[in-house]
């Protein structure tokens, strides 16, 4: 190749990045928009009811609502109340598995929980009787044994739970100590399912010190924010956007990635994949994130449940998008992460 050639080739690729940055950039703002406005049409919508089951959640706003997205720049569209403190509840359960994953390997945590969806409540008490283990991660079985794996004194395990969800968030995280304590308060079904899982010799003999740790975590305050930042780590193969740290390796994320897809939305998990079809966990304090591999994330925090205890409002704004932007997994054009 001249020398001629090389520098007129050089000069293409540059042009056609700009021109990436400039369309990266305008579908950034547009997805902005579109996020303004479903904040706007979903606002009226007030089926589904907080949280009872725990009764401190229940105290909650109902009518909070929050868009925010990040992108794997870092750049962020938000809406409404996106700033408003929540308890992650089982969003927590994919980090806390990530972390496992990173600490033990795949092969010892496989042994304890499976990745099989169940098709049954979050919180059903059942496990996989042949295998002896857990379902999956993320329903409350499985996220018990994997809290379980943290290893140390019930202060060693806090610690290292918050010092993961510190490199997430970039700060420490608060825990909501009144839902903490009605969680220990009125947690006799996760006990039942704590002693299932010890009867079966796949946690430790400390179900007292396990489920505190397990509620601890699950207490944990984020913001819509801070949930679509979180999933832009995962999306962007581990990769903090903005501090750059690797939290978990790619090959972790990965793993993350498919459990979320397959079992994040308990047993709305098969309608979720076929009407939106991307990667997302919920948790009953009413936050929804959902992860779009190579591109990015969006988080909505909107307290009213459905009967599957997923965010009402959450489930219609990701329906929405996900038609709007071509974000399902299985769309054949995806502009979201041609760029
Ligand atoms: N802490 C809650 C529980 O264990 C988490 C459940 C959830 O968010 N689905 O019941």
């Amino acid at each position: 190749m001249s020398s001629a050639t090389r520098r007129l080739l050089h000069a293409c690729r540059r042009v056609a990045s700009v021109v990436e940055d400039d369309e990266r950039q305008r579908r950034i703002e547009w997805l902005g928009q579109v996020c303004n406005g479903l904040h706007e049409q979903f606002s009226p919508l007030t089926e589904g009811a907080p949280a009872a089951y725990i009764p401190e959640l229940s105290n909650v706003d109902p009518d909070l609502f929050a868009i925010a997205a990040v992108a794997l720049d870092g750049q962020e569209q938000l809406t409404g109340d996106h700033d408003y403190l929540f308890t992650i509840q089982s969003i927590s359960k994919l980090l806390v598995y990530g972390l496992a994953l990173e600490t033990h390997g795949r092969e010892a945590v496989l042994e304890r929980v499976g990745v099989a969806p169940t098709g049954d409540l979050f919180n059903a008490i059942e496990l996989d009787e042949e295998r002896h283990r857990a379902p999956n991660p993320m329903v409350n079985a499985g996220a018990i044994a994997i809290t379980d794996m943290v290893g140390g004194s019930r202060e060693e395990r806090i610690e290292a739970v918050a010092a993961m969800f510190g490199q997430y968030l970039g700060r420490r995280p608060e825990i909501d100590e009144a839902v903490w304590k009605s969680e220990r308060a009125t947690g006799n079904h996760n006990r039942a399912i704590a002693y299932l899982l010890l009867s079966h010799g796949i946690i430790e003999d400390r179900v007292e010190e396990t489920l505190d740790v397990y509620f601890a975590q699950c207490s944990v305050l984020v913001s819509a924010r801070d949930l679509a930042m979180v999933g832009a780590t995962i999306a962007n193969s581990g990769v903090h956007p903005v501090t750059g740290e690797q939290i978990v390796s790619p090959r972790v994320a990965r793993d993350m990635l498919t459990v979320a897809l397959t079992c994040g939305m308990y047993d709305y998990a098969g309608e979720w994949a076929y009407t939106v079809g991307i990667p997302a966990k919920s948790g009953v304090g009413g936050g929804i994130v959902g992860i779009i591999p190579g591109a990015g994330a969006v988080a909505v925090f909107s307290p009213r449940l459905d009967e599957h205890g997923n965010s009402v409002r959450g489930l219609r704004v990701f329906e929405a998008l996900s038609e709007e932007f071509d974000m399902h997994l299985f769309d054949f054009d995806r502009p979201w992460t041609r760029a």
